[in-house]
């Protein structure tokens, strides 16, 4: 490879996540339409109260370019996926005073992927993004599932200065994904407990069971 090529490679635009088209980073056209459809809200079934958006539904390209973006090394993807979600929230006219996510790691550790499609979210949106949540440990599905147990122990409470940031405001928690929504619903009972007025969840993808009746 001669060095003209190699420096081709090394500057073109990377390829599309979810299905390898060249020059489509993060996600080409076809996996991720610049101008998605309805982007919500819907309601979260394991919490009526709280409507849920999403990029799209967990599948196709956008389920893989999320894999990509999470098993593969691509933290600069989330975080521009983020960027096209608050993009889709400010067409659709959501609220919000803060933009917080659902930590998945202890603190201390590199940036979660939540973390980080939480910064491209509130980047684009204008609004502060903010830790308020302790790590809930464990996969979503797994989660759930603990969630549902009469035993589950309380969700972490905020820490004080998190409550003083969210009396009375509206709180839009993100997530890289919603599969049972019991995740969310565990965060959004946590921030209302703190204080919030109102929590609004958004995920880069959605998959049906998440969503509840009208
Ligand atoms: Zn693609």
């Amino acid at each position: 490879m001669s060095v003209v090529e190699l420096l081709e490679g090394l500057l073109r635009p990377a390829r599309c996540l979810g299905c390898g088209a060249p020059a489509a980073w993060p996600c080409c056209a076809r996996c991720l339409p610049s101008e998605p459809g309805q982007v919500g809200p819907w309601r979260l079934a394991a919490d009526p109260q709280v409507p849920l958006w999403a990029l799209g539904p967990y599948q196709g390209g956008l389920r893989a370019a999320l894999l990509a973006g999470k098993l593969d090394g691509q933290p600069a993807a989330l975080t521009e996926l983020g960027r096209r979600l608050g993009a889709a929230l400010d067409a659709a006219g959501v609220g919000a005073d803060l933009v917080t996510w659902v930590a998945g790691r202890s603190a201390g550790l590199p940036r979660d992927h939540a973390e980080r499609i939480g910064a491209g979210v509130a980047a684009t949106l204008g609004l502060p993004a903010l830790g308020l949540l302790a790590p809930a440990g464990g996969r979503d599905l797994g989660r759930a599932r603990r969630a549902n147990r009469p035993d589950r122990p309380p969700p972490a409470r905020p820490p004080p200065r998190a409550r003083r940031r969210l009396a009375g405001g509206r709180v839009l928690v993100v997530d890289d994904l919603a599969t049972t929504g019991g995740t969310l619903a565990g965060a959004a009972a946590s921030l209302r407990r703190a204080g919030a007025r109102r929590v609004e969840a958004a995920v880069l993808a959605v998959a049906p069971t998440a969503i509840g009746g009208p």
